[in-house]
């Protein structure tokens, strides 16, 4: 399979909370053509598979490329996933629950597919075509809908016992927290992540709360999106500002004790929000990370932005789909 699939198209396909991407990618990692399209997060696996066909189709069309073309499909999903069977287990951001998502792809396009964690994929990409080349030891960290991870050791991808290890949004933030949606309490997903934000910018909007914020967006039945809280950001908007930097300050201080734990040669902060915040974000999150780490370099900075922005999750899920012996389905 490796030297078929090595020489034809791969569709890469990054399933997020908000957004689902698909892209045509030749076997030299560029990319031919994309399609972008709103994930229906709410409607189950089936809307998600009709919405992932409809961005092949427009991937395909932009690349002028067929899909009989397409050699192999990769996947990057949220998880935890049974990545042997192609199934999402559920997902904190998505109404999913033993969805068999590779199947079901399988079935619509004729072609074997791969199943990946998103995040594990998209640190992939960055850590063979982006801002991690050449480093052996990394931590991915995603922030979006929700808040993802990667580790990598020694060269290695760090998969665990299940194949789930690297879930940084799943550690504990606070002992006594809300509820997360992956049924944890006190999560640092829910304080340094959209799906926190969303919770508290509901409850200040009916609390009576003024910010521009609430001009873009009206509560949590509106998808919060990352460019909304760039353009308050842009702005100065006092309320999202301060909102925005107690999450940076949760996150950096998290990665800070990571970095204790792992001492990685960097971490690389990407996802929807890094993206769309870019430098404040990143310093926040840098001075975060500092007041705990028990030693800060003198030189040169640890955490490091993500270099291949949008393009990290297809382009890795493309890459892994290339260099999996056995995939999801069948060839
Ligand atoms: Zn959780």
């Amino acid at each position: 399979m490796a030297s078929k699939a090595n020489e034809g198209l791969v569709l890469g396909v990054d399933l997020g909370g908000t957004k689902t991407l698909v892209a045509v990618i030749d076997p030299n990692n560029q990319i031919l053509g994309r399609g972008k399209l709103s994930t229906p997060a709410r409607q189950g696996g089936d809307a998600i598979v009709e919405v992932i066909i409809q961005a092949a189709d427009m991937a395909l069309a932009e690349a002028g490329k067929g899909l009989e073309e397409i050699s192999l499909i990769g996947i990057g999903s949220p998880g935890p996933l049974d990545v042997k069977a192609g199934v999402i287990l559920f997902s904190a951001n998505m109404d999913v629950v033993n969805y068999p998502l590779a199947a079901r792809l399988h079935d619509r396009l004729k072609a074997p597919v791969v199943l990946r964690n998103d995040v594990r994929a998209g640190c992939y990409a960055e850590w063979k075509l982006g801002a991690g080349q050449g480093m052996d030891n990394l931590i991915g960290a995603f922030v979006g809908t929700g808040l993802g991870g990667c580790v990598i050791l020694n060269g290695q991808v760090i998969e665990g016992k299940n194949g789930n290890a690297g879930e940084i949004g799943h550690i504990m933030a606070k002992p006594d927290g809300k509820q997360c949606g992956c049924g944890l309490y006190g999560c640092l997903e829910l304080y340094a992540s959209k799906s926190g934000l969303m919770r508290r910018f509901d409850k200040a909007r009916k609390q009576g709360v003024a910010s521009h914020l609430f001009k873009l967006w009206n509560g949590k039945g509106q998808k919060l999106k990352s460019r909304y809280l760039a353009e308050c950001y842009s702005l100065g908007d006092p309320f999202v500002i301060e909102e925005l930097q107690l999450a940076a300050k949760y996150l950096g201080n998290s990665l800070g004790g990571l970095v204790n734990l792992l001492a990685p040669d960097a971490i690389i902060l990407g996802g929807g929000l890094s993206l769309a915040l870019g430098e404040p974000w990143l310093t926040w999150v840098r001075v975060a990370a500092r007041e705990h780490m028990l030693v800060v370099p003198h030189e040169g900075e640890i955490i490091i932005p993500a270099a291949l922005g949008d393009d990290a999750g297809v382009l890795g899920s493309a890459l892994l789909a290339r260099e999996a012996t056995v995939p999801s389905t069948p060839i």
